[in-house]
C-alpha cells in the first residue's frame, strides 16, 4: 500500500436499486430475513441454498451445496446467466456443532468448516468476474458471536467463525483495489429455525426458551431482521468506504464483554 493511493469504487447515487445478490441460505432464518430486506432496497435476489424447497417464491432460488464446489460453481453460473450480473454476495449458509473438542471426530469438523468457511472462499471466487466488474460490489459473511468469545461447548463452531472472521480481512485486503468491500456481521442468538430446533429438543421447550432469553444481555433473542438490517447497510454503497469491518447485532455481548452464563 506503500505511496500508492487505494480507492474505492464510489457507486453512482446511494441505493441498491438495480443491483443482484446472491444470499446464501437464504431459504431460512437469518438468511430469508436478508433475502427480504435486500428485495425491499430494490435488488434482485437469487437464493443459494442446500434445500430450496422453503425459498420465498419471488425470488429466483438456486439449488447448491457450497461444500460441494461443482454444485456452487453451477449456481453461481445459472446466477450469472439468468440476472447478467452479480453485484453482491451475502454468504449466510452454515450449521452448528456442539460440544467440547473432543466431542466430534475429523469427518465432522471436516464437514462443518467446508460449509461455514470454505464455503464462502468457493462462493466468492465463482462470483468474483462479476464482483469485478460491478460499479458497487460488496460481500458480506454471516460470522457469529462465536467469532470473538468462543463459545462453551461449540469448539468447532466457535473455530470455524473465528476462521470467517480472519478470512473476511483477509479477503476485504485482497480485493481492496478491486472494489470489492468485504464486511461481516456477528449475530447474537437469533430468533431462527435452527435455534427452534434446538429448543423443540429439550424436555420443556418453553422454559428452555424464557431462559435462553434471560441470558441475552437485552433480555430477548436477536431478531434476523436486525440481522438484515446490519447486512442492507454493509453491502449498500452508503458503506463505501466501509471494508474488512464487522457488526455486532448481539445485545452488547461481545463489545460490553458480557459472556453467556
Ligand atoms: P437456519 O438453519 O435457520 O438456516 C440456514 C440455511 O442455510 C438453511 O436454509 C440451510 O438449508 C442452508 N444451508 C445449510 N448448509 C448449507 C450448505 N451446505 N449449502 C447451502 N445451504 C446450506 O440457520 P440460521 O440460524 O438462519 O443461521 C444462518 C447463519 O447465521 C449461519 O451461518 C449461522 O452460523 C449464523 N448464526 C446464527 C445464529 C443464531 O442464533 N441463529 C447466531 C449467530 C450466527
Amino acid at each position: 500500500m506503500e505511496g500508492r493511493q487505494v480507492t474505492l469504487r464510489q457507486a453512482q447515487g446511494s441505493d441498491t436499486d438495480g443491483l443482484v445478490a446472491i444470499v446464501t441460505g437464504g431459504a431460512s432464518g437469518i438468511g430469508a430475513a436478508i433475502a427480504h430486506r435486500l428485495h425491499d432496497d430494490g435488488v434482485t435476489v437469487a437464493v443459494l441454498d442446500r434445500d430450496t424447497s422453503n425459498a420465498d417464491e419471488r425470488f429466483a432460488a438456486f439449488t447448491a451445496d457450497v461444500s460441494d464446489r461443482a454444485s456452487v460453481d453451477a449456481a453461481v453460473a445459472a446466477v450469472a446467466e439468468r440476472f447478467g450480473r452479480i453485484d453482491i454476495v451475502v454468504n449466510n449458509a452454515g450449521i452448528g456443532a456442539q460440544g467440547d473438542i473432543a466431542a466430534n471426530d475429523d469427518d465432522e469438523w471436516a464437514r462443518v468448516l467446508s460449509i461455514n468457511v470454505t464455503g464462502i472462499a468457493r462462493v466468492t471466487s465463482a462470483a468474483l468476474p462479476w464482483l469485478r466488474k460491478s460499479p458497487s460490489a460488496a460481500v458480506c459473511n454471516t460470522a457469529s458471536i462465536a467469532s470473538t468469545t468462543g463459545l462453551p461447548q461449540r469448539a468447532l463452531y466457535s473455530a470455524s467463525k473465528g476462521a470467517v472472521a480472519a478470512l473476511t480481512r483477509a479477503m476485504a485486503a485482497d480485493h481492496l483495489r478491486e472494489g470489492i468491500r468485504v464486511n461481516a456481521v456477528n449475530p447474537g442468538t437469533a430468533d431462527t429455525p435452527w435455534v427452534g430446533r434446538l429448543l423443540d429438543s429439550a424436555a420443556d421447550p418453553a422454559a428452555e426458551r424464557a431462559a435462553l432469553e434471560a441470558r441475552q444481555p437485552h433480555g430477548r433473542l436477536v431478531s434476523p431482521d436486525e440481522v438484515a438490517a446490519a447486512v442492507a447497510y454493509l453491502v449498500s454503497p452508503s458503506a463505501g468506504s466501509t471494508t474488512g469491518t464487522f457488526i455486532e447485532v448481539d445485545g452488547g455481548m461481545a463489545q460490553l464483554r458480557l459472556r453467556p452464563e
